[in-house]
């Protein structure tokens, strides 16, 4: 009888030290997969290209509290910026581009559909706290570009400049054909309706002051801003925005940075 015992005890203690090595097991291949998952995502995220981890680095580097909130947000556009047409010196529009225009009548400007809404929505609310505006200029057509260029270029010639010389000089503050964000719709010319000439004073005016502190929320940008002068190759103009909708352009002015450089960030 004790015999018997002795041998389903010992049948139960090998049972138990069997399921202990079966967890122990168990468990060793849990750890490893584990260790496996981590390695690979580390590989991974070292894999990446360099101008995505630029970007986080760039983010992070940044100051205060204001940018690690930021980092999401620019993360976030990243993905949908490639959207956003890039209009400059080095990129002109092609000759095909056509927007959708939709005429204001208050303003007698035309502008691209998308941005009609945006645009009066904005100028709606400046109006409410006290300011009045004026679009000196919003859709332009090429051939008018063209015009525009000549005009500046024949003045500049009577004063005695030579025909590269003058065109030389008048690119700097008018852009060469094709090369005008005018010719997209997406961007406007806004001035203070009391002073509506395009001048350093312009910065100074309440109406371009408002403006520039809340254009983001509307979704514009201040195209080129001062200082900025290397970059988007234009002088300071205090008076033309630019749709990019309200993600972009809340990064970009929060930033204070370009458009150049918010699509050079998210590598696009
Ligand atoms: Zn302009």
């Amino acid at each position: 009888m004790n015999h018997v015992k002795e041998r389903k005890r010992r049948r139960k203690r090998r049972a138990m030290r069997r399921m202990f090595w079966r967890s122990m097991i168990s468990l060793f291949g849990i750890s490893i997969l584990l260790l496996t998952w981590n390695l690979t995502s580390c590989a991974l995220r070292y894999l990446s290209p360099p101008e995505e981890r630029n970007h986080e680095e760039y983010v992070a580097g940044g100051e205060g509290s204001h940018t690690a909130d930021f980092s999401e947000e620019a993360m976030e556009t990243a993905a949908d910026v490639s959207g956003l047409l890039l209009v400059n010196k080095s990129h002109p529009l092609e000759q095909s581009y056509s927007p959708d225009l939709t005429r204001i009548r208050e303003y007698g400007v035309e502008v691209d559909d998308s941005i009609c809404e945006p645009l009066k929505n904005m100028l709606a609310a400046g109006e409410k706290e006290g300011l009045s505006f004026w679009i000196a200029s919003a859709y332009r057509s090429t051939e008018r570009q063209r015009e525009l260029l000549d005009e500046d270029i024949e003045t500049l010639i009577r004063r005695g400049y030579s025909y590269s010389e003058a065109y030389e000089e008048v690119v700097k503050e008018t852009m060469p054909v094709g090369c005008s964000e005018h010719a997209t719709g997406l961007a406007v010319d806004i001035v203070s309706k009391d002073y509506q000439i395009l001048d350093e004073k312009q910065a100074g005016t309440d109406e371009i002051i408002w403006l520039q502190q809340n254009c983001s929320q509307y979704g514009f940008i201040l195209r080129y801003p001062e200082g900025k002068e290397d970059i988007t190759k234009v002088s300071y103009e205090s008076w033309h925005f630019r749709y990019v909708g309200v993600n972009a352009a809340k990064a970009i002015m929060s930033q204070g940075i370009t458009l150049e450089e918010y699509l050079d960030l998210a590598g696009v």
